[in-house]
């Protein structure tokens, strides 16, 4: 058998290549240099992680994140690889002790901070090595560090051109999930790979549901919400500090396990819910989009927004943080039309310099939330992607359903003409409907003619149907007062009679039948299991493979073999166990 595609089966557990995988794979193997480019969660690790396997020598990591690297060589000692890194949480002792071994040959991946690497001893070290064992390749995590005016920019990964130089005939691999293709040349050239060798995936996430829908009012839909998920872990993103704490003290009445960040937190506050989110496996954070980059935890099951986010890449960023172990997971955005017009007034509209470039923003977020196609390829296509219907996001579940609403919309544009283009949606559905509210009857818009016109509408439709106004710009929130104001566009529909289609939603609700007694008892065995010997969850087994199990519900040691992660190692290892907990859960 192919050693690659063996490789792939007996220690990882997998059944096939994902996405490009196997192109990086074997190109790596054959000796080429590689710039992979892969979403957060796309597989990167498989792609340097296998060539070091099948290549002579040992493989060195340069990585800048020290949780990471501390997480791939648990993941990989428990697969039984020996893999080790070098780092600022070693003293010296240790140092020298693993530095031995290193030489000795005895590792087949080292992982390394880029700081530490280029220090002249350790190039020394490398080179003593490379004659002696053999070098496998070089791989360069997080490779858009080496942008001089990227977000991330740290001056080592400049001087990586010393492997090179030095090393010229040892490949390099390049990883990043995030590179303009300006960064991407700068990587190229910086590390001395050619424009043939440069890998990009696509940025679509197979396994990320996305589904929007009205924010209910009751904190109570918000446990729920919880409670449904396959497991409590996730983020919930509040706009305010306010609204934080609110949901926050919510949860925690609830019993639920909740923790909180916002940047009006104390630097040690904010580290200690920072540690605790990292440290616990069922946890969930509310917080503002403070609390944002750098986390990398992967088996997050949920984001949720709770209000909009302030534009669709923020979107696509912060969703991405579910998921990124592959399995199953969902990214769900609540908002209300209130919601909408805060964003646009709150951007500015007609105020600021960059007035059209906010608009433009606000605008495409909006037309996001209430166009009718997958979300997904909506999503993608504002980030220059074009892809196919995911098929598991609210839209591709349930198409929502089209309404000529022409004369509706005639009927709420003319209502807002009419009671003085300064009102919020709420009164205005409240007018159309014909409910005399206190305001109502002290403004006299009960004795408007659009008084009670709407009656045979239910006010679900009639808030869809200023959202969808609004996302189109046939109406806008007001920038000197609060409420909806006509556009030079109402027209259209008021008097030249255009089409207003109206998109109405089906059940939204993203299905999560994955949360089950068995599943349940997987997550406390792996929980124990973990504990004991003191590794991270997700180096035993990854939530996927729990998923699995729980679906499949093996009951021999020869069907664990099809349950994705479970390699010859942890099957042996862990067999007997898992059928152990499947086959109680079943009897019980
Ligand atoms: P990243 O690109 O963010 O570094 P990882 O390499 O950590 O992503 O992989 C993300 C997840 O996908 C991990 O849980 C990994 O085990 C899983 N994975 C990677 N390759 C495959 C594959 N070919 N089949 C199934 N799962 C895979
Ligand atoms: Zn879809």
């Amino acid at each position: 058998m192919d050693p690659i595609e063996s490789i792939l089966a007996s220690v990882f557990g997998f059944h096939q290549f994902r996405g490009l995988q196997e192109q990086v794979i074997r190109h790596v193997f054959a000796g080429g240099n590689a710039l992979v480019l892969m979403p957060t969660g796309g597989g990167k690790s498989l792609c340097y992680q296998i060539p070091a396997l099948v290549r002579t020598g040992t493989a060195i990591v340069i990585s800048p994140l020290l949780a990471l690297m501390h997480n791939q060589v648990d993941v990989l000692n428990q697969r039984d690889i020996a893999a080790v890194s070098l780092d600022s949480s070693q003293d010296e002792q240790q140092m020298r002790a693993i530095e031995q071994r290193v030489l000795a040959g005895q590792y087949k991946l080292l992982y390394v901070a880029p700081e530490r690497l280029l220090q002249p001893g350790f190039i020394q070290l490398l080179r003593t090595l490379h004659e002696r064992h053999g070098i496998a390749l070089f791989a360069i995590d997080e490779a858009h560090c080496i942008a001089q005016w990227g977000h991330d920019f740290r001056p080592e990964y400049q001087r990586l051109s010393i492997l090179h130089q030095c090393f010229a005939q040892i490949p390099r691999i390049a990883l990043t999930a995030t590179a303009d293709l300006l960064t991407q040349k700068e990587i190229l050239q910086g590390l001395a790979i050619s424009e043939q060798e440069r890998f990009v995936a696509s940025f679509v996430r197979p396994n990320l549901a996305y589904a929007l829908s009205d924010r209910p009012h009751a904190y109570r839909h918000l446990s729920d919400f919880i409670r449904k998920q396959p497991k409590p872990s996730g983020i919930i993103y509040a706009s305010t500090r306010s609204e934080v704490e609110r949901l926050y003290r919510q949860l925690r009445i609830l019993g639920m396990p909740a923790l909180c960040y916002h940047a009006g937190m104390s630097h040690n506050e904010r580290q200690s819910a920072y540690r605790a989110f990292m440290d616990h496996d069922q946890v969930i954070m509310i917080a503002t989009v403070a609390f944002g980059m750098g986390i990398d935890k992967r088996n997050l099951r949920f984001v949720l927004h709770h209000g909009l986010p302030r534009s669709l890449e923020a979107y696509y960023q912060e969703t991405g943080r579910a998921g990124r172990d592959g399995a199953f997971a969902s990214a769900h955005l609540w908002f209300n039309t209130h919601d909408a017009l805060l964003l646009q007034q709150r951007l500015g509209i007609g105020q600021s310099a960059d007035n059209a470039h906010h608009q433009n923003r606000v605008s495409t977020l909006l037309h996001f939330t209430v166009h009718p196609e997958c979300r997904r390829v909506n999503l993608l296509r504002h980030l220059g992607e074009n892809s196919l219907p995911c098929g598991i996001c609210d839209h591709c579940r349930n198409p929502p359903t089209a309404l000529d609403a022409t004369e509706a919309a005639q009927k709420m544009l003319s209502c807002i003409y009419r009671s003085g283009q300064r009102f919020g949606a709420r009164h205005l559905i409240n007018i159309i409907l014909g409910i005399r509210t206190p305001a109502i009857g002290s403004y006299g818009h009960d004795r408007l003619s659009t008084f009670a016109i709407g009656k045979d509408w239910p006010p679900y439709y009639w808030n869809l149907l200023l959202r969808q106004l609004l996302a189109e710009g046939f109406i806008l929130g007001n920038a000197d007062q609060p409420g909806l104001a006509l556009t030079t566009r109402s027209r259209e529909i008021l008097f030249d009679r255009k089409a207003f289609i109206l998109h109405i939603p089906g059940d939204s609700a993203v299905s999560t039948a994955t949360h089950t007694p068995l599943l349940q008892a997987l997550n406390a065995w792996r929980a124990s299991t973990a504990h004991r010997l003191n590794v991270p969850e997700n180096a035993i087994l990854e939530d996927q493979s729990l998923i699995e199990l729980a679906r499949l519900k093996p009951s021999a040691e020869d069907e664990l073999h099809v349950i994705s992660g479970l390699g010859l190692q942890q099957t042996q290892r862990f067999g007997a166990q898992l059928l152990k907990v499947i086959a109680s859960c079943a009897s019980s």
